[in-house]
Order: C-alpha cells, then structure tokens, then sequence
C-alpha cells in the first residue's frame, strides 16, 4: 500500500458563492444530511472523503460577514478555527466577485498554507470573462494555484479534487474511513431505532444488535432513510423479523415517528435486519460501527 495522505481543508468565502453546493458537490449526495437544518450554515460543518489512500476532511464555513451580533462574531469563530487547522485552504469565490470587496484577501495573502482559488459558477459566464476574471486573481493572489469550477454543474470537480489530493499531506486518517461528517444526525437516527429495539425485544437482543443508518436522501417533502440493523447471529435475525416481519415493522414505525418529530417533517425508513458475524468481539466491526 502507498502512503496514505490526509488533511484538512477549509472552504471559506462570501456568503452565496456556493460553498455549500461545492462542499455537497465533492462529498456526494450522503452530505445532504448535515444540512437539514437552516441553522447548520451557521457552524463549521465537516464534510469528509475518503478512500483507501487518502481522506480529505473539509470544513464548509459561514460565508465571511461584518459581525452586527454575537452570532456573527461566533460564525467568525468558526471561519478563524477552520483557518487554524487547514492543511490547505480552498477559497472560493463567484465569477463576478473582484478582489476589492474581500476583507480575507490579506489574510490569504500572508497564510502559509497553501491556497486554493477556485472561481465558481463558471457556467454562468462565457469564455472571455473566465480569462479576465482569472487575471484579476492571480494579480491579487499570485502565490495562489486558480481554478475555475462550477460546483452546480460538476465542471472541473475531478480537476479540484486531483488538485487537492496532491497537496494533502500524508497523513494517517482522521475519522473512521465511513464517516461522513461531525453531525449527529445519522447517529440519532441510528440511536433511535436501537432504543426502540431495547424496548420491544428481551434478553440478549437489544445487546446483540448495533444499528446503522446507510443512506439518507433529503427530498423536498420527505426524508428518505435506509438503516441496517446487525445482529450477531442467524437465529437473532429471525427474532428481530419476527412472524411476517411484524415485529420489525412495529420498531420501524415508532423510530420513524420519533425521528419525524425531532426533523419535523415525514420521513420514509426502510430496516433492513444483517447477521454481522461476532461483530462486538471484532474491533474492525466496531471500528466501523462507530464504536472506536
Ligand atoms: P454558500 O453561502 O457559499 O454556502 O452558497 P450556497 O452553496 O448556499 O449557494 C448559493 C447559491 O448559489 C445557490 O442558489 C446555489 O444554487 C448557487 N450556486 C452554487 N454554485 C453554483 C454554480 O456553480 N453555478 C450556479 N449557476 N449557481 C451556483
Ligand atoms: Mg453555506
């Protein structure tokens, strides 16, 4: 196995200039989750990628503002803290921004990380203000490598992420390989449908089983979510089902009730009961569900 690299990276910049797409865009649709909620574009939200050689953590941020409010000052906090650990830092801004309006351009300036700008929303221009737009930056940033994207569209995302993947350092991995993000989302999906078990089932059950949720799919006006529930063994796997399925079913709907009160909006869940052989003796089992 080559060396495995990984690191940070901090995606700041104005507010709207599609941080969030772009973050959404490189991470695929499981990011969708971490923003279910308005109130989550006002934290630093890790997004995180990973394969067998590298993982690439990236924080989408609060759009840089003026703070009027403690609020704002707290989403700088943010910004500033996701700065501090970046191995690289991704700056993005929009095609018709120009450098003068940006109070962060010194500091991107002066940082000894190295920096990315990446021009998005290139699909709203035509070729000539690309070029000129290009110029415009490297004049303002010349140590900076440029790149033009547009997070919507996917144009040139390969090309940002070979980019990002030779500059990380190498590194092992920060999270566990399949995690997704800091949210807890997924956790207190998966931590709701373990409690319903606990209630509804006896003896060794509720303890032999571990509950993961697979893919989550926000829709306008549903959540779409897939969770396996892992037992240890054949027989358990009969008791969970139990006749016809109907004890399975009992468990989804009240975990599903739960859930679509605490998101407030109807969720679809789907279970789906795996034997995982010994997973609670086996430490690449817990590692991947969570428990290490
Ligand atoms: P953030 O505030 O920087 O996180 O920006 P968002 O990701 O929320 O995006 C702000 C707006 O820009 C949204 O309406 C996006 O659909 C739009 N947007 C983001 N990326 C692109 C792009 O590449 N092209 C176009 N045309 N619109 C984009
Ligand atoms: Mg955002």
């Amino acid at each position: 196995m080559t060396n495995h690299k990984a690191g940070f990276v901090s995606i700041i910049g104005n507010p709207n200039v599609g941080k969030s797409t772009l973050m959404n865009a490189l991470v695929g649709e499981k990011l969708s989750i971490i923003t279910p909620k308005a109130q989550t574009t006002r934290h630093r939200i890790r997004g995180i990628i990973s394969d067998d050689e590298f993982q690439i953590v990236f924080s989408d941020t609060p759009g840089v503002l003026k703070s009027h409010y403690k609020l704002h000052e707290a989403m700088m906090d943010f910004v500033n803290e996701s700065l501090e650990d970046a191995d690289i830092v991704l700056y993005l801004v929009e095609l018709h921004e120009t450098p003068e309006n940006h109070s962060f351009i010194d500091l991107i300036r002066d940082i000894k990380t190295p920096v990315l700008l990446v021009i998005n929303k290139a699909d709203l221009a035509k070729d000539e203000e690309l070029i000129t737009a290009e110029k415009l930056w490297k004049e303002a940033v010349p140590a900076a490598q440029i790149i033009m994207i547009s997070a919507l569209q996917g144009l040139n995302l390969g090309k940002l992420m070979q980019t990002i993947i030779d500059l990380l350092p190498e590194s092992p991995p920060f999270f566990p390989k399949e995690e997704m993000t800091d949210r807890p989302l997924r956790f207190f999906v998966a931590e709701t449908i373990r409690e319903k078990i606990f209630m509804h089932y006896r003896k060794e059950i509720p303890y032999s089983t571990t509950v993961v949720v697979e893919s989550y799919k926000e829709e306008d006006s549903i959540d779409r979510i897939r969770a396996l529930i892992f037992v240890e063994r054949e027989t358990q796997k009969a008791i969970l089902l139990g006749h016809k399925g109907e004890s399975i079913r009992k468990i989804g709907i009240e975990a599903r009730q739960e859930i679509e009160e605490f998101l407030n909006k109807q969720v679809y869940l789907e279970l789906t009961v795996k034997v995982s052989k010994d997973w609670r003796n086996n430490p690449a089992m817990l590692k991947r569900y969570g428990y290490m």
